[in-house]
């Protein structure tokens, strides 16, 4: 009976807190003291994170050759005791440092190996790029691939809301995972350190967008499914609650965690049927984004969207050749 007053309240309390905090492209000066500020607080959301990483030195085996490329599995420690399996995909025939893109799945049980695949709605995106000439590193995030959570009473939920009661998120500890990709990609004689960057369909677009927004050394991010509007998709409807992080949409709208990203390259794909993550929503917070990009020249060569015709997916045909030509 009463039950609507209180959605009927969740939507004015929506309105009313939702992006209090929005970014300043009113002059450079004005932008980069957002920029800074903005960065500090969203590490805070984040989480804690280490001191200092495990044991980065990575086993290494070769798993597969095509013509093109050789893909090897790599283990490496992230935290004491926490093993990261992923795979690195190096063209061959390299005549010096390439650049690098980090490929993220999203909530999909394969992990990794759906980076491969080119009928799993991933396009085989980590293998377009090694063909292309760029080195591909498909780590497993946490719950998914070889890291899927065993039976047993710690579940993925479990692991989720008894980390928020920590103190901690899950999305910190996974971004402390890609930070330690990040640095192993970066020490790899075969990759140009300069020109790493980042690549994720739903939760990897998630992730990409929150390292690209931390880290000023991603040369340039692509992400697929995700960017739209807190308002149209984790504060209206049923999603996973891995990326609820307490305090997020009131100080960020996704707008604002892309403009942490300006005015390095910025590319958002987007599904005209994607039922989960509305397209028009990209493309409206792409139109936003805009004032930034021009703000610092250049507003047509360093953001881009592509709104395919199809659904949760990666399409890659302009986004792919786009993050190539861009970490050229
Ligand atoms: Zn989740």
């Amino acid at each position: 009976m009463f039950g609507q007053d209180v959605v009927d309240l969740y939507h004015r309390t929506v309105d009313a807190s939702l992006a209090s905090l929005p970014f300043d492209a009113s002059s450079r000066e004005a932008f980069s003291a957002w920029q800074s500020d903005a960065r500090a607080r969203l590490g805070a959301i984040i989480g804690a994170l280490p001191s200092a990483p495990a044991n980065l030195t990575p086993t290494r085996e070769v798993v597969e050759e095509t013509g093109a490329y050789v893909r090897e599995r790599l283990v490496y420690e992230t935290r004491p005791g926490m093993r990261v399996p992923g795979y690195l995909l190096t063209p061959k025939g390299l005549d010096g440092p390439a650049p690098a893109v980090l490929c993220l799945h999203g909530h999909s049980r394969g992990g990794k190996e759906n980076c491969l695949d080119a009928d799993t709605g991933y396009a085989a995106f980590a293998p377009q790029f090694a063909e292309r000439g760029v080195v591909a590193f498909c780590p497993d995030q946490i719950g998914f691939g070889e890291r899927v959570m065993p039976e047993g009473k710690v579940t993925y939920h479990v692991l989720v809301h008894g980390l928020n009661m920590l103190g901690e998120t899950l999305i910190g500890w996974r971004y402390w995972d890609l930070l330690c990709a990040m640095e192993i990609v970066s020490g790899l004689d075969t990759v140009r350190e300069d020109r790493i960057g980042v690549m994720g369909l739903s939760l990897g677009g998630e992730m990409t967008l929150f390292l690209a927004a931390m880290q000023e050394r991603i040369a340039a991010a692509c992400v697929a499914c995700y960017l739209t509007s807190h308002r149209s998709t984790f504060l209206d409807s049923s999603h996973c609650t891995c990326g609820h992080l307490w305090d997020l949409a009131r100080q960020f709208e996704h707008v604002d965690l892309a403009a942490l990203i300006a005015p390095r390259p910025l590319f958002l794909e987007a599904g005209s049927q994607d039922p989960s993550f509305p397209s028009g929503d990209a493309a409206a917070l792409v139109d936003e984004l805009r004032s930034v990009y021009t703000l610092h020249g250049k507003p047509d060569v360093d953001l881009g969207v592509h709104v395919h015709g199809g659904g949760h997916e990666i399409n890659g045909s302009q986004s792919i050749p786009w993050m190539v030509d861009r970490l050229s």
